[in-house]
């Protein structure tokens, strides 16, 4: 099989690899679908940490084609997509229901090999079942909103908020519509403006250049881009007493300047968001019934084989999701 695999920094080889065999617990996938994220490029280029040689990749769907013993909720043909995160259930965090912030985390596709490839081993605890009428783009897409929705959580939105999301990529345009789901009203700041569009056909009220958002009128504020101007910029534009959201993931060693008295008086609640605790299943169900459309966020599918190509795409800046199809 084909496989992309990130040797060290720099350095991701496609090369041809025995198919692996399912283990007790496991399931073997042929990968039909697999996202490019924003983690992946931060890999690539040891801007976040991975367990090298490794199959990176960790937004995938596909279907089901062996079983290894002991599977006893996946038969054969199943059309599932992939919880990436596996906890040590030991450590502290495992103990105290804060699963998700395990000392011991290890995740397909950053630790462990993962979806850029052609097939795929996936540990059954870690297989969601897609619904009949779900692709496996779409199936790829629920590692991400399952995220999303954590941000969601701890954004707090009540209905009638005003809410301001900082980008507009894929990422920002998920959050919007769970956004708007529970009731925000949305403003999107984003500088291409060829993303507004789409923004307003997803529920977004308003859209507006970064330059041009209202400074302390935002209830609730997402920070959807990781990088310094935008998280700097979410303490200017909340309102007193709002709650805002670092959710975008900046590069290792990334320094913002922030002013903790503007903090200190306008009351503001800062908090990160940190991968998908207890959402994936919520995330499998909002897509599924169109409450988040994912197909309109796909800008460019790519074989597996023009990986390359795909990721230089993807760091353009231009695209949205771009799509790798091993298969
Ligand atoms: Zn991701
Ligand atoms: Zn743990």
């Amino acid at each position: 099989m084909l496989v992309a695999r990130f040797m060290a920094i720099d350095d991701l080889r496609l090369v041809h690899e025995d198919i692996p065999e399912p283990g007790p617990g496991e399931v073997l996938i042929k990968v039909k679908a697999a996202g490019i994220c924003g983690t992946d490029a931060h890999i690539i280029k040891g801007e976040s940490a991975s367990t090298p040689p490794v199959i990176i990749g960790h937004e995938y769907a596909g279907e089901v084609v062996e079983l290894g013993e002991k599977v006893t909720t996946l038969s054969l043909g199943d059309r599932i997509s992939v919880d990436p995160n596996i906890f040590c259930q030991t450590c502290y965090y495992c103990h105290t229901g804060k699963e998700h912030l395990c000392l011991h985390l290890t995740a397909l596709g950053v630790d462990l090999d993962g979806g850029f490839a052609e097939y795929a081993l996936v540990p059954e605890v870690q297989a969601h079942l897609l619904p009949p009428n779900m692709d496996f783009t779409a199936g790829a897409f629920i590692e991400p909103v399952a995220c999303c929705i954590r941000g969601l959580e701890q954004a707090n939105i009540r209905p009638g908020d005003e809410v301001a999301i900082l980008g507009g990529g894929p990422i920002g345009l998920i959050l919007l519509q769970l956004a708007v789901a529970a009731g925000g009203r949305v403003t999107l700041s984003e500088p291409v403006q060829q993303k507004w569009a789409l923004a307003k056909e997803l529920g977004a009220l308003r859209t507006v250049l970064p330059e041009e958002i209202q400074l302390d009128a935002f209830d609730v504020v997402i920070e959807a881009a990781g990088v310094r101007a935008t998280v700097e910029q979410s303490i200017k534009v909340a309102r007193r007493g709002a709650s805002i959201v670092w959710f975008g993931v900046s590069p290792q060693g990334l320094q913002a300047a922030i002013e903790p008295h503007e903090v200190f008086r306008k009351e503001l609640r800062i908090s990160g968001s940190f991968i998908n605790p207890h959402t994936h299943a919520r995330a499998v169900k909002l897509v599924g019934t169109g409450v988040v459309r994912v197909e309109p966020l796909i800008s460019h599918r790519f074989p597996l084989k023009d990986i390359e190509e795909a990721l230089k795409v993807h760091a353009s800046g231009g695209a949205s999701k771009v799509m790798i199809m091993p298969n």
